[in-house]
């Protein structure tokens, strides 16, 4: 079995062909190692190795590992987020990838300004539509960010996406494209406070295609770390 570390090494390496494919300078796009059940030791191995920021799908395992293991880098989280949570999660996390309603942004605007912080965000869309998936719509993509932009303690730095899941990844590729384009859209409405510096796409299967379609940062977990076991 390959080890963390070479893991990693591979996917660096794969994601600078990627961006080298499409004209890209590799060094805008940042590696998130996703570690939802991911024992600490591989975390830390991980780390050691050179992620840029570690992602989580819960506020409360992200709470332990922080604590656990300090903030030598970014964390963010990526998983569905309960308003009930969002006074934690201002606190612990850099960055919030899964924005994809107006009562949460308002949640978190309201935590963040107690907690005298401003929380960067992203907004998630369901590009594809599927009904099983969270995010906005790309019809009220731009609608939700213009409401967001009023908020004083939220900053929009841009969108996410999970594509559906295929076998072969270049099917993947024509949501990426639509993300970007969304992103492309919104950014020359220049609405104050808001940017579209960040497009985080691209998991195990798919990474490469989101490098080349403009991804900023992947979110890899199982090509790190191995198949998850759920207990
Ligand atoms: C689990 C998860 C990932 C990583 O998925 P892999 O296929 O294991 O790389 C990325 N993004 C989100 C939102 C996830 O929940």
């Amino acid at each position: 079995m390959s080890s963390v570390a070479d893991n990693i090494r591979k996917i660096r390496d794969d994601i600078v062909e990627a961006a080298r494919r499409a004209h890209r300078d590799p060094s805008g796009v940042r590696l998130m190692g996703v570690t939802k059940t991911v024992d600490d030791q591989r975390i830390d191995e991980a780390i050691r190795t050179g992620l840029d920021i570690i992602g989580e799908n819960y506020v409360q395992e992200g709470k332990r590992k922080i604590e656990a293991m300090g903030k030598t880098l970014e964390w963010h989280l990526i998983g569905h987020l309960q308003t009930n949570k969002c006074k934690y999660a201002v606190r612990l996390f850099d960055m919030i990838h899964s924005v994809d309603r107006l009562k949460l942004a308002r949640e978190l605007d309201k935590r963040a300004g107690i907690a005298g912080t401003t929380m960067d965000i992203l907004v998630e869309v369901n590009v594809s539509g599927e009904e099983s998936k969270s995010g906005v719509t790309l019809q009220a993509a731009l609608p939700l960010i213009r409401e967001i932009s009023t908020f004083e303690h939220i900053k929009v730095k841009g969108l996410m996406t999970m594509p559906p899941w295929f076998d072969d990844p270049e099917d993947a590729r024509p949501y990426f494209v639509d993300l970007r384009k969304l992103g492309a859209r919104i950014a020359k409405e220049n609405i104050p406070g808001v940017e579209m510096k960040e497009l985080s796409m691209g998991m195990s299967q798919d990474y490469r295609v989101a490098v080349e379609e403009g991804a900023t940062i992947v979110r890899i977990g199982t090509a790190i770390f191995g198949e998850r076991s759920y207990v």
